[in-house]
């Protein structure tokens, strides 16, 4: 079965800490990665963890969201809000069907943000789906914890109902940003982009596009093989 990893971002209560391992072990789950907890180890983790300590001391902590799911071939990024830029969202269920029908070999992170102010919009771009727990317009924030139950209730009540697709090899994050960052100098060298200004908007929506397609570490290849190509034209031309 694929991997799923619980990620928590900049979390700023040790309590929520304690309690999302807690939600996660009654529903079979054990990965907590930390991106930056404000305080952790923390005696109120413990105490909120209340049996699920082994949880708390098995969590990984990272000092960036990208290092956190560097080895993950899905990412989903949850979030309370319905952001403007046309972005693919699951809700809880949707996303336990897609998760579990993923080849055994493959890890996946869901994303939790921040308390106050949840996930940047530089943090989201390096998820590959949103997920967003439906519930009352006019006071959609859930506590973090309780976000976190919902999200792996579903995932344990869909946990071997899916029928898995074929395994394919699909490019890890890492091997994702490395492809962006490519792009992104590419559109700059041939001189597709008028401004700089225009460059997160486009790249948004450029990495929601190759998101959605899930890219195989071979079409990456071909891809950079090409970027590379145009590189390389684009070096001749200025220097004609
Ligand atoms: N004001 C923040 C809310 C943060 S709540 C915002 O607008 O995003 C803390 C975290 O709990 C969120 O970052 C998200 O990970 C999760 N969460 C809370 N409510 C949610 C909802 N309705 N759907 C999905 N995730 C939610």
């Amino acid at each position: 079965m694929p991997q799923i990893r619980i990620v928590l971002v900049e979390t700023s209560h040790p309590g929520n800490i304690g309690a999302t391992a807690r939600a996660m072990k009654n529903m079979g789950f054990y990965e907590l990665a930390l991106v930056a907890p404000r305080q952790f180890p923390h005696a109120e983790a413990t105490a909120r963890a209340a049996g699920a300590d082994d949880v708390l001391a098995g969590a990984r902590v990272y000092a960036s969201l990208g290092e956190a799911v560097a080895d993950c071939h899905l990412v989903v990024g949850t979030s309370a809000r319905q952001r403007s830029i046309q972005w693919p969202l699951w809700t809880p269920r949707q996303c336990a069907e897609n998760v579990w029908r993923r080849p055994a070999s493959h890890r996946i992170a869901i994303v939790f943000g921040r308390e106050r102010s949840g996930l940047s919009n530089e943090e989201l771009d390096l998820c590959h789906f949103g997920l967003r727990i439906p519930c009352n317009p006019d006071y959609a924030s859930l506590n973090l914890a309780a976000a976190v139950q919902i999200v792996v209730y579903e995932l344990h009540l869909a946990r071997g109902q899916a029928v898995p697709e074929p395994k394919s090899a699909l490019a890890t994050h890492a091997e994702l940003e490395s492809f962006y960052r490519h792009l992104q100098q590419t559109l700059q060298d041939i001189g597709f982009l008028h401004s700089r200004k225009q460059l997160p908007s486009i790249m948004r929506r450029l990495r929601r596009l190759f998101g959605r397609a899930g890219l195989e570490k071979r079409e990456v290849d071909i891809l950079r093989g090409i970027l590379s190509c145009a590189q390389r034209q684009a070096r001749k031309e200025n220097s004609c």
